[in-house]
């Protein structure tokens, strides 16, 4: 791949731009480098309890300039993708309380557990107060046949140390060993989200790279979505089928080929 005719990059956050609350070493002096040869960048996350404005602010205390347009997270996503495909709806969500906001102010209306009866459909989000009451009302919505949507199957959120919290998908599965049932996905490595970081770069996928630290989740979306990829590996989530188009253990690798 020659990275010199790329137009644009989309870094994965979590693991690739930052880990917690330190910077991965290398990615300020990239996207500065990328930045002044006028390639466009984007942010695109899993993130299903930050909103852009959240993660922007992150990005900006940590010395990485950035605006709100070039910060896509799949909890904004999962509003808008539950109302073309459902309208606005009676909605079992469990997740972080940005994602009760966003789906109020997107029209839908938010049930109680214990009112999991009148739902139209349930949603999954990373939820640091999950309960065996929530999982209950989760589970019998879903074994209703409901539509059954996640904001995303990362199976972790890394933070320093090489520690990690529990990630969408841990809950996810939960509900799915109760029901049998697996969910739609509005995340990555789904392609509506590389669809809306595309759009907001202006840049068509065959001239696009994504980096991410996720097979799974960044590099086999991306491929399917018809990007190039680059993969930095690192400690992060290693499942995935796909081959990326170059694989980096850290960013300076990348110096001169730019
Ligand atoms: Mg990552």
């Amino acid at each position: 791949m020659d990275f010199r005719s790329m137009r644009g990059f989309i870094f994965d956050l979590d693991g690739c731009v930052y880990t917690g609350e330190s910077l991965v070493p290398g990615v300020r002096e990239l996207l500065r480098l990328l930045r002044a040869r006028g390639r466009a960048v984007c942010f695109l996350t899993n993130n299903s309890r930050q909103d852009s404005a959240e993660l922007l602010a992150k990005l900006v205390r940590l010395g990485i300039p950035a605006s709100r347009e070039e910060v896509v997270s799949a909890v904004e996503v999962a509003p808008s993708y539950v109302r073309e495909r459902y309208g606005p709806s009676r909605l079992l969500a469990v997740g972080s309380n940005t994602l009760m906001r966003l789906l109020g102010e997107a029209g839908h209306s938010l049930l109680a557990p214990a009112e999991y009866r009148k739902a139209e459909v349930v949603l999954l989000g990373a939820d640091f107060d999950f309960t065996y009451e929530k999982l209950t009302a989760a589970a019998r919505a879903v074994a209703r046949g409901l539509p059954f949507v996640a904001v995303n199957m990362d199976a972790r959120m890394p933070v320093e140390n090489g520690e990690f919290f529990p990630g969408c998908a841990s809950m996810v599965a939960a509900v799915e060993a109760a029901t049998g049932r697996r969910p739609e996905v509005v995340g990555k490595p789904m392609a509506p989200i590389f669809q809306e970081a595309l759009r907001l770069l202006g840049v068509p996928a065959s001239h696009a790279v994504m980096i991410g630290d996720s097979l799974f989740a960044d590099i086999e979306g991306a491929d399917r979505a018809g990007l190039h990829t680059i993969w930095l590996s690192t400690n992060g989530d290693a499942r995935g089928s796909n081959s990326p188009d170059f694989t980096i253990h850290s960013f300076s690798e990348l110096q001169g080929r730019l």
